[in-house]
């Protein structure tokens, strides 16, 4: 296999999908040594089906606004691949949502599902609706709009949607009501990131930010350095950022700054609980701007417009928002400003001149599907709950949640320690995922 013969003929075939190719490419380019010492794989051309999706379903979704007018947006889901279990990703309402967004998600789901060590396969579905400035019953009739057509194609041991970018437990709650309406089917595992009275699991709206903090921390003891005390910068005060900032100030750090597509709020003496508690409203408020922050804290937080959360001098940079939203020269502009670590926490948030940029000059890295696969583990801990028609405690989640972070942190060193002792997260997180699904795949045929 030669990553770039790959790549010319995904490129003829997908033109113009950039965040897909992108996503494909930086797997590739890690795994291509060890790919060529199996054989077998290439006899099976495990990579060539391996980067395309078994199926994506697309369909027009109508609703009408408040005003009355008829809108119509776009609906998908990708589901990517089935290899080690039924598939599993979340659903992102985004105006710039398209197949090639959709596409890069899947693909990164496939592996970090793996990862997990759960029997989950990797899809990823959405709409180009833009949540900003819908009220809560635009918000209902999309989404019961959207499940009109979506609920064909899943089920509890087919395809198990859940949240993501705009996609948080009220659009969840939506989405299943007009589920259980029109499938007829009850049972409570079909959506992830329901409400704790129908189904929810306890932690899952935190996981993906608790567990970023949990991988943080290993990757931190590993390095021989310790989390207490040390300055974090969060992009985004969506659902991830709120569990990332909320554990992070739990574990002793200082988070100075979070923000949003207006700019930044520097938070010079760090975030407090009630600000943390406020990231909630300004999500459901669905206005999309950090400058509420300021606005509600005056005495704490100030705004800057047009600025990035890279901009505000910090020790750990967490990525929290939206795909390439750390540039190269974000990247520099962090590093001259004392950042020592970065841990990726959207997916496929650095673009591949920041990750470069890092690896090669003392920035520690780890790569989203590592660092935020606590959102989608926690998942598969709530499909455990809803079969077993139990609730487990929050200590029991988070038990489990802790060690599921620490075995992807070991997968990452297993197959990322290079001969000079360093780790390569992004080698060790891509390998280990690969190595999983390849091989479920080769053992079960040409199909
Ligand atoms: N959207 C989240 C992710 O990127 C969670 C998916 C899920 O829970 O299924 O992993």
């Amino acid at each position: 296999m030669k990553t770039e013969v790959i790549m010319q003929q995904l490129a003829a075939k997908h033109p113009g999908e950039a965040e897909y190719l992108q996503a494909v490419q930086e797997v590739l380019e890690s795994i291509e040594e060890v790919y060529n010492q199996h054989p077998e794989y290439e006899k099976a051309k495990i990579v060539e089906r391996m980067v395309e999706p078994d199926r994506i379903f697309t369909f027009r979704v109508t609703w009408i606004d408040d005003q009355g007018q008829v809108q119509t947006n776009l609906g998908y889901r990708v589901q990517f691949n089935s290899a080690i279990g039924p598939y599993k990703g979340g659903l992102r309402f985004h105006k710039a949502v398209n197949p090639s967004m959709l596409k890069f998600l899947g693909f990164e789901q496939t592996f970090k599902n793996a990862l997990t060590t759960l029997p989950m396969g990797g899809a990823k579905g959405g709409s180009d609706f833009d949540p900003v400035g819908k009220s809560d019953a635009e918000i209902m009739r999309f989404c019961q709009a959207f499940m009109l057509e979506l609920w064909h194609n899943i089920g509890v041991d087919t395809d198990v949607p859940a949240g993501d970018v705009g996609v948080g437990g009220r659009e969840i709650g939506f989405l299943n009501g007009m589920y259980q309406k029109l499938a007829r089917q009850y049972h409570t595992g079909v959506l992830t990131g329901k409400g704790m009275t129908w189904g929810g699991s306890i932690l899952r709206p935190e996981a993906t930010g608790y567990g970023a903090l949990y991988f943080t921390e290993h990757l931190l003891h590993q390095a021989g350095k310790s989390i207490v005390g040390k300055t974090v910068a969060i992009s985004g005060f969506g659902n991830v950022a709120w569990g990332a900032a909320q554990k992070a100030t739990e574990l002793g750090a200082k988070v100075v700054a979070i923000s949003g597509p207006d700019g930044v709020c520097a938070i010079p003496e760090g975030i407090t609980p009630e600000m943390i508690d406020y990231m909630l409203v300004m999500r459901a408020s669905n206005r999309n701007k950090v400058q509420d922050m300021a606005d509600k804290f005056p005495a704490l937080a100030q705004f800057t417009p047009g600025k990035k959360a890279w901009s505000v001098p910090c020790d750990i940079a967490l990525p929290c928002a939206f795909q390439n939203e750390l540039s190269e020269d974000d990247a520099k502009e962090l590093k001259a400003n004392g950042c020592w670590c970065c841990c990726e926490v959207s997916n496929m948030g650095c673009q591949p001149g920041a990750i470069h940029y890092f690896q090669h000059n003392g920035v520690l890295f780890a790569p989203g599907k590592a660092v935020n696969a606590g959102g989608v583990a926690t998942s598969g801990l709530e499909m455990t709950q809803n079969c077993e028609h139990l609730s487990w405690t929050a200590q029991e989640v988070d038990t489990r949640l802790h060690q599921i972070m620490e075995s992807i942190h070991e997968q990452c060193v297993k197959f990322g320690t290079q001969a000079d002792g360093s780790i390569d997260y992004v080698k060790g997180a891509n390998i280990a995922g690969f190595m999983k699904v390849a091989q479920a795949m080769l053992e079960q045929g040409i199909v």
